[in-house]
C-alpha cells in the first residue's frame, strides 16, 4: 500500500501539472482557477472520507469498509487492524478473567478483596455466604460496616498474615469460621474464611468422650480401691462382710471391663467403613442364638420371640451384626420391666424380613419404657443416656449404639427408631437390597 503522504503529494503534483498546461493553453487567469478547482475538489473527497471515518470508528465493521484502493483505503485498512487487534487482546483478557473468577468460585473457602480502605471489591459465593454479604450489591461498601464482628476492623488493620479471627455469624446459627486477612499490592488485602464448624465439633466430641471414659472408669474404680483400702487397713474382718466387699469388687471390675471391651470395640470399628470380613450369614441362625441369648439375659422375665424365614442371609460380618443385633436385643430385655404375676406384658420380639424393594429389615420390638422423641436424634452418641442410673443398674456402658451405629455405616445400613414413653420402642435396621441373599425356599416364620 503506497504511504498516505506520497499518495497525496502525488495528488499535488497532478494538480499543479493540470493548472500549468491549461495556464499555458489558456492564459494565468485560468491556471490559477485550475488550482483553486483542484484544492476544492481534494478538500471535498478529504472532508468527505473524514465524516465517513468519524462515522465507522463509532461501529467499525469490516463489511462497512471503503473501497481499499487510494489513501483512505489505506487509513481504514490499518484503522480496521489496529481495532481488531486490541479487540482479540480486550477478548484474551476478559476469557482470562472470567477462569481466574471461576477458579476463585470454585475454591471452597470464602475470598473476599479489599482495598486499602476496607471497602469491599470483589467477593466469591462462599465468602458471600459467610459472612452474609451481597455480591456487586455490596461492592464499594466498607465491609466493617456490612458484617459487625467484634475486633474486625482492628484485625483488618493490624496486617498480620498469620493471625486469625473466629467468629460466629449470626445468620448462621452454629457456624464457626476463622478468618484469615492477607495483604498484598498497595494496602489491599484478600480476606480468607475458612469453615472450621467440623474441626470445633470433633475437638468437643473428643474432650467430651475423654472426659466421659475418665469419668465411666473412675467410679468402679473408687470403689474397688477403696474396698482394698478398707481391706488393707483391716486385720480381720469377718468372713460374710469379706466376701460382700469382694462380690462387690467383682462387679464392678466386670462393668470396667465391658467398658474397655465396649471402647476397643468402637476404636476397631471407626478405623475403616467396610465390613471386617464379607461373609454369608444366616439370619435364621443368629436371631434364634440372639434369642437364647436374651433369654438368659431376662432369666424368664420375658416373652422372647423370633419371626424370621429359614434360608434367609445377608452378606456382611458375622461378628460385627451379632454385636449390633446382640446390643438392640439386650437393650429391649433391659429397658422392659420384667413381667410379674399382675403384669404379664413383659414382650420382646426379634424379626427378619425383606421388604418389597427387596432390603433386608431386622428390627426389635419390646413393650418396654419407651423413649421421649427429644432422646432419640441423641441415642447413638457415644454415653448418651435417657436415664444414667437405669442404663447402670442394668450393666449398660453408654456404647451400645454407638457400636449399632458404627457397624451399620461399615454396612451401609440405616437405623430407624420408633418410640413412645410408657408403651415401647422398634428399633429397625434396613440394609441395601444388594446385602440380601435368599438361597432357600421361604419357610413360615417360627415363633418361639
Ligand atoms: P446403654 O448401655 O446405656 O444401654 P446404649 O447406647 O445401648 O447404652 O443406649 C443408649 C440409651 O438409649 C440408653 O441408656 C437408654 O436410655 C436408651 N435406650 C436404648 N434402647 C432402649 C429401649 N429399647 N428402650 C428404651 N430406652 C432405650
Amino acid at each position: 500500500m503506497m504511504p498516505v503522504w506520497s499518495s497525496l503529494s502525488l495528488k499535488f503534483v497532478f494538480i499543479a501539472f493540470v493548472a500549468v498546461s491549461v495556464g499555458l493553453w489558456l492564459g494565468a487567469a485560468a491556471g490559477w482557477a485550475t488550482v483553486s478547482l483542484g484544492l476544492a475538489l481534494l478538500y471535498g473527497v478529504h472532508v468527505y472520507n473524514l465524516m465517513r471515518l468519524q462515522r465507522w470508528l463509532k461501529a467499525p465493521n469490516a463489511d462497512d469498509l471503503p473501497d481499499p484502493w487510494g489513501m483512505w483505503g489505506t487509513v481504514f485498512a490499518e484503522a480496521y487492524r489496529a481495532l481488531r487487534q486490541e479487540s482479540r487482546k480486550r477478548d484474551q483478557v476478559n476469557r482470562e478473567l472470567e477462569l481466574f473468577t471461576q477458579a476463585a468460585q470454585a475454591l471452597p473457602d470464602g475470598i473476599a478483596m479489599l482495598d486499602s480502605g476496607d471497602q469491599l471489591l470483589w467477593c466469591n459465593d462462599t465468602a458471600a455466604a459467610h459472612l452474609g454479604l451481597q455480591p456487586g450489591r455490596d461492592y464499594g461498601l466498607r465491609l466493617t460496616n456490612i458484617v459487625r464482628v467484634p475486633r474486625l476492623a482492628s484485625f483488618l488493620q493490624s496486617g498480620v498474615a498469620d493471625e486469625t479471627l473466629d467468629y460466629r455469624p449470626a445468620h448462621h446459627s452454629g457456624q464457626l469460621l476463622s478468618l484469615k486477612a492477607i495483604p498484598f499490592s498497595d494496602g489491599r488485602k484478600l480476606l480468607v474464611s475458612f469453615d472450621i464448624t467440623k474441626i470445633e465439633r470433633a475437638d468437643t466430641t473428643r474432650r467430651d468422650f475423654i472426659a466421659n471414659v475418665s469419668h465411666e472408669l473412675r467410679t468402679p474404680l473408687t470403689v474397688i480401691h477403696g474396698f482394698l483400702e478398707h481391706m488393707s487397713g483391716t486385720t480381720v474382718m469377718p468372713a460374710q462382710q469379706a466376701r460382700r466387699h469382694i462380690a462387690l469388687m467383682v462387679q464392678q471390675s466386670d462393668r470396667m471391663l465391658k467398658l474397655v471391651d465396649d471402647l476397643l470395640m468402637l476404636s476397631r470399628l471407626e478405623g475403616s467403613d467396610t465390613p471386617q470380613r464379607e461373609e454369608r450369614v444366616d439370619m435364621h441362625a443368629l436371631l434364634h442364638a440372639l434369642a437364647e441369648d436374651a433369654r438368659a439375659l431376662s432369666a424368664g422375665g420375658h416373652n422372647i420371640d423370633v419371626a424370621v424365614d429359614e434360608g434367609a442371609a445377608i452378606s456382611g460380618s458375622m461378628d460385627e451384626l451379632r454385636s449390633a443385633f446382640g446390643n438392640l436385643a439386650s437393650n429391649a430385655v433391659r429397658y422392659t420391666p420384667r413381667s410379674t404375676q399382675i403384669s404379664q406384658g413383659a414382650r420382646v420380639t426379634l424379626t427378619w424380613r425383606v421388604d418389597e424393594q427387596n432390603r433386608g429389615v431386622f428390627s426389635v420390638t419390646d413393650t418396654g419404657i419407651g423413649i421421649a422423641a427429644e432422646h432419640i436424634p441423641r441415642l447413638t452418641e457415644r454415653f448418651y443416656r435417657v436415664d444414667r442410673g437405669r442404663s447402670r443398674e442394668t450393666g449398660g456402658t453408654g456404647l451400645g449404639l454407638a457400636i449399632v451405629k458404627h457397624v451399620l455405616l461399615r454396612h451401609q445400613a440405616t437405623l430407624e427408631i420408633q418410640s413412645e414413653p410408657g408403651v415401647g420402642s422398634e428399633f429397625r435396621i434396613v440394609f441395601p437390597a444388594w446385602r440380601s441373599v435368599v438361597d432357600a425356599p421361604a419357610a413360615q416364620a417360627d415363633a418361639a
